[in-house]
Parts: C-alpha cells; structure tokens; sequence
C-alpha cells in the first residue's frame, strides 16, 4: 500500500513542479477587454452596437460561460490596451470552445465594418479561416481604437473564452498545444490496445471495460476539443451533435460499467449497483433518440445525465473506501482525485487564479494521463492477485481431491479385503460339515475324484478309509440326539488328531459315517492308520451328567495303485464292502480289500 501512495505523492509532486516552472510569459494572451450582450431574440450589428450602455456587461474574457441559451451573446471587444509590434500586423482572435454551433467576427474601424468572418461548428469545416479543431479568426492591421464585435448563439453551452494573440505567438502556443494533444491521444491509445491485448490473454472483462470506456472518453475528448470534425468529417457538421451525446452516452455507460465491475457494487453495495444500471439503459435509450429527438433538449438532458452518474461513480467510490478500506477502492478514489485535480488545475487557470502555461492549459489531459496510469496499474496489480488466490484455490482443490483419492483408495482396499476374507470364508463354510467342522460331503467327493486321478498318472497309492459308528441309533435311542450330536464332534475331533501327515483328511461322508483319505498309503499303511483311528475312538472317554459314555467304530478299508481312470466308485464299493465286513464281523474292528485283489477277498 505504501508503494502505491508513494508513486501517487510522486506524480503530485511532479505535476506541481511543472506547474510552478513552466515559462507562462510567452504564451501569454494580449490584455483585452470585452463586454457581453444578452439577447432573447436576434439583433442585427447595428441594432447591437446602439444598445444602451447599460445593457452591456464586464465580462472576464479568458473564462465567458454563459451556460446554456435559447437566444444569442453578442461580445464587444476593446483593444485599447493590446500591445502593437513593429514588425507584425497580423492578429490572432481564438475562440477556444470549438462546440459553438455559429460564430459571427466583425472587425470595425470607426463604426464600419471592416471585415467579417462566420465560423462554428454548425457550419463546414472548410470555411473556416485557419486549420485548427477551436475556431479561430485571423485579424491584420489592428489598431487600438478598432472594435471587434461578436455574435454567438448555440444549442450546446455558450462557453466563450476569448484570445488575442500576435499570429506568431498564436502559432508558437498552438504547437505546444497540438504537441501535448498527440502524446495525449498516443497515450491514451496505447493504454486501448495494451488493455484490450491484455483482455485476450486474460479474458478478465475488466479488461475490456477498461479499453472501451477510454475509447469512448478519448473520443469525448477528441470531440469537445474539435479534432473529430476536422479529422474525421470535415464536410459533415451535422455528424458534430450526433457524435456529442453519442461518445457521451458510450462514456457514460462503459465508465460506470467498469466501475461497478472494479468496485464489485453488485455484492457490494447492490442498490447503487441496480441504480447505475438503470441509468445505464435511460443512457443507451437516450443515446438512441438523441438521433432523433432535438439537439437542444438532447445535449442538456444528456450533459445533467452524464453529471448524475459521474457524482454516482464518485460517490460509490468514496463510500466503499470509507466502509471496507480496501487497496481497491482507495486506489480507484485516488485515480478520480487525480482527474478531478486535473478539472481543478483547468478551472483555477481559466479563473486567473494559477497562471496560464502549457501545463496548467492542458492539466485535464495530465489529470487523464495520470489517472489512467493509477487504474492500469491497480487493474493489473489486481489481476494478478487474484490469478494466484485462483491458483492456490485450485492447488487446495487438487490436494483435497487427492485426499478424497487416497480416502477412498483405502476404503476400497478394506472393504475388497473384507469381501475376500468374507469369500474365503463362504468358501472354506461350503465345503465345512456345520456339525463336526471337518471336511463335508461334497468336499470328499471333489478330493476323492482328485487324488484318483493324481495316483493314476503317478501311479502312486491311494488308501479310503469308510468310518461307520457302531450301534448309533441305539446310542441315540438312549442318551438322546443332542448327545449324540456332541459325541459325532468329539469323534470327528479325535479322528482328525490321529492324522499325522498335513495331506490326511477327515471328512463327514453321511450321517454318523465318516471318510479319511491318505495319498500316496499303500495298504499296510492305510490299515495301520485305521488301526490308529479306531483305537483313538474306543479309548475316547465322553462324560455327560457325570456318566462315563464311549462308542466304537468299524472301518472299512481300500488301497492301492489305481489302474482305471475315473473309477474311484469302484475304490468306494470295496471300501464299503470291507467296511460291511467289518460290521458283519462284530464291529470295532478294521476290514480292508485291495484295490486289484478280487472282490472276495477281504482281510
Ligand atoms: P450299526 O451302524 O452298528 O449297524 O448300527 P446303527 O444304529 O449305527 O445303524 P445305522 O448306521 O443304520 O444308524 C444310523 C443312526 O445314526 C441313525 C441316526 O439315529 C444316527 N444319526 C445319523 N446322523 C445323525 C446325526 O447327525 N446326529 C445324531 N445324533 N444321530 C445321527
Ligand atoms: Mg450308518
Ligand atoms: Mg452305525
């Protein structure tokens, strides 16, 4: 902040210094008197000059406003102070107010006119007497008896200041003018293209509303100062008004259109936001019917209309700096305090109250220039504050973003692990007997058709245990079904622990029937195992209600190397036959038949 007021001292600073150095004594005008006639009706110049005296007022000829008038001024000027050079007697009279619609010059000597000009801006450019945009007349012999008479009536505001100077030094004023005048509009130029390329890399409309509201108040500018007729439509003065209220009405409504933009009224301050929207319409309607509608009625309304929404701008300015003390908002009030010191420099000249020099003539511009510079300036400091509050925005969104990925990666992890675990689960229940928690039924059979087939390639032997408990339903009978359940667990329990090798397993094959199946067991290993099984179950000791309970089982045996592909029925029939041996021989015993041996032959 400190920066920016810095810079804003420094251009104060600069401008005062010029305004107390500038050399004002050559530009000087010469020291003329001039009294004003007011007129609700048109006189002729006879009927002017015999007017009584007392109707013709001092008037300070360096800043004659007489506002707006229906009727016509009439101007009389003395010379009896001018001071005449040897050398020249060529003359220069300047009207500087090119927006008088009909000026009439008349020089007289003794009461007889010696020569008239009619110029203005109502009139074609080409008949004007000197090629300049303010309306000048050229004036040769000049003595300090003659008088000069002036007539003027327009429709814009009767603004009349009045210079003579010698044509030299007119012409040596002149230059400075139209100097200051082309860096003026170079600058103001620059500052469209610079804003409106800045727009297309950006795409920021405050851009845009930028470089348009100084086109249309260059080209204000330009009109009030009398370049657009003489550049542009020399032959068209009827264009003149038109183009007036029109570069008024664009003024008017891109200036304010970039203000509530850079001053964000609409959340700010929405009521003065709504208010210079509306008077934006009532511009841009009356923009259109100043095409039509008479230029005396137009040009007030739209001159009262422009100072409403000005002040408004101001206004809105100085109210947000006030209640949010933001960089903003004091640097845009500052840029208008820089413009207004400008229109302030102008004024205090023309009243004679700081001396006339090429500085203080041209301070409007100066005031433009320097506001232009605080607002580009600002406009692009802020730009690019708010492309890094983006960037960083978007930086914290990615990193949520990421956040959220990771969250949801893990989550996505757990839950797959739980599903799997949930899978592994479901599967390991599907091939579980619910009661005993050994392998079921279902699962035997898809064992047993492998490890078949398993032996068979390798020719190695395969040995079926069929487990049948001996008396069950009796059991069952007396002890109860409940019992009977616990004791098909603790059998199925005990089973299991007399198996050795990891590749041993238990299964539950029917209802109080079980199954073992050992890969790679011959025969005498498969009986030895049985042997082992059936002991472990006639010495496994089931208390219940402090009685001693104890069951048997009678196993059936098969093994050997399978010489038969997808044959394990016929394993399973010799293993059951052996296992029906085993009952028929009394129970608690092992039965066994050979997978080749004939089917007689049970041991
Ligand atoms: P044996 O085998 O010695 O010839 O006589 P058994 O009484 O065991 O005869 P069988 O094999 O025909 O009877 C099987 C009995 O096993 C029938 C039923 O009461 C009992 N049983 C079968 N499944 C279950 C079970 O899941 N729980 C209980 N508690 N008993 C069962
Ligand atoms: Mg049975
Ligand atoms: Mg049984």
């Amino acid at each position: 902040m400190a920066n920016w007021l810095r810079l804003v001292w420094c251009l104060l600073l600069w401008s005062t210094s010029l305004l107390s150095h500038a050399d004002s004594n050559t530009l000087q005008p010469q020291p003329i008197l001039v009294d004003a006639l007011e007129s609700n009706y048109s006189l002729s110049l006879e009927q002017a000059m015999f007017m009584p005296a007392n109707e013709w007022l001092p008037v300070n000829p360096c800043c004659i406003n007489l506002g707006f008038y229906n009727g016509e001024y009439w101007f009389r000027v003395n010379l009896e102070h001018i001071v005449l050079q040897q050398n020249s007697t060529s003359w220069m009279l300047e009207i500087d107010s090119p927006l008088l619609d009909y000026v009439q010059v008349f020089h007289l000597r003794e009461r007889q006119v010696i020569f008239e000009a009619n110029i203005g801006n109502a009139l074609p450019f080409h008949d004007r007497l000197v090629d300049v945009p303010n309306l000048v007349v050229p004036l040769n012999d000049l003595r300090t008896s003659d008088q000069i008479y002036i007539r003027v009536s327009s429709a814009s505001a009767i603004e009349v200041p009045l210079h003579l100077f010698h044509t030299d030094k007119f012409w040596q004023a002149r230059a400075d003018r139209v100097g200051i005048a082309s860096a003026f509009y170079a600058i103001m130029l620059a500052m469209i293209i610079y804003n409106a390329l800045i727009f297309l890399l950006t795409r920021d409309a405050l851009f845009l509303f930028y470089s348009s509201s100084l086109l249309s108040f260059s080209f204000l500018i330009a009109t009030i100062y009398g370049w657009t007729y003489k550049i542009l439509w020399p032959n068209y003065p009827i264009f003149n008004d038109h183009f007036l209220m029109i570069s008024i009405v664009a003024t008017c409504i891109t200036s304010t259109t970039f203000s509530i933009r850079f001053l964000r009224l609409k959340e700010e301050a929405p009521s003065i936001n709504n208010l210079i929207v509306l008077l934006n319409w009532v511009a841009l309607f009356s923009g259109i019917a100043s095409i039509f509608a008479p230029y005396e009625i137009m040009i007030r309304f739209l001159t009262g209309l422009g100072v409403v929404m000005c002040s408004l701008g101001i206004g809105s300015g100085i109210f947000l700096t006030i209640q949010r003390r933001s960089k903003d908002y004091l640097l845009y009030l500052l840029s208008i305090f820089l413009l207004l010191n400008g229109f302030i420099v102008f004024a205090l000249q023309k009243f004679a109250v700081l001396d006339i020099n090429k500085y203080t003539v041209h301070s409007v511009e100066f005031g433009v220039i320097f506001q232009v510079l605080v607002l580009a300036i600002s406009l692009a400091e802020r730009h690019n504050r708010e492309r890094i509050a983006r960037i960083q925005a978007q930086e914290k969104i990615i990193s949520l973003q990421q956040e959220a990925n990771d969250a949801l990666d893990k989550k996505v992890k757990e839950r797959t692990e739980d599903l799997e675990q949930l899978n592994s689960k479901l599967q390991e229940e599907t091939i579980t007997d619910a009661l005993t928690r050994v392998r079921n039924r279902r699962y035997f059979d898809q064992r047993f058709f492998s490890l078949y087939q398993d032996a068979f390639r390798q020719h190695t032997s395969l040995a079926l245990l069929l487990m049948d408990i001996d008396h069950f339903k009796k059991f069952n009978d007396v002890h109860g079904h409940h019992v009977g359940d616990l004791v098909l667990q603790q059998v199925a329990q005990t089973m299991q622990d007399a198996l050795k090798r990891p590749s041993d397993t238990v299964y539950r094959s029917g209802g109080e029937e079980f199954a073992i199946l050992l890969p790679n067991t011959d025969i005498s290993g498969a009986l030895q195992v049985a042997e082992t099984v059936r002991n472990a179950i006639a010495n496994l000791s089931l208390r219940h209600q402090n009685e001693e309970l104890s069951v048997t089982i009678s196993i059936g045996v098969c093994a050997g190397i399978p010489h038969i592909r997808n044959y394990q029925e016929f394993m399973y029939q010799r293993a059951d036959k052996a296992l029906y041996a085993a009952k028929a021989a009394g129970r608690n015993c092992v039965r066994s038949m050979t997978l080749l041996g004939h089917h007689d032959e049970i041991s």
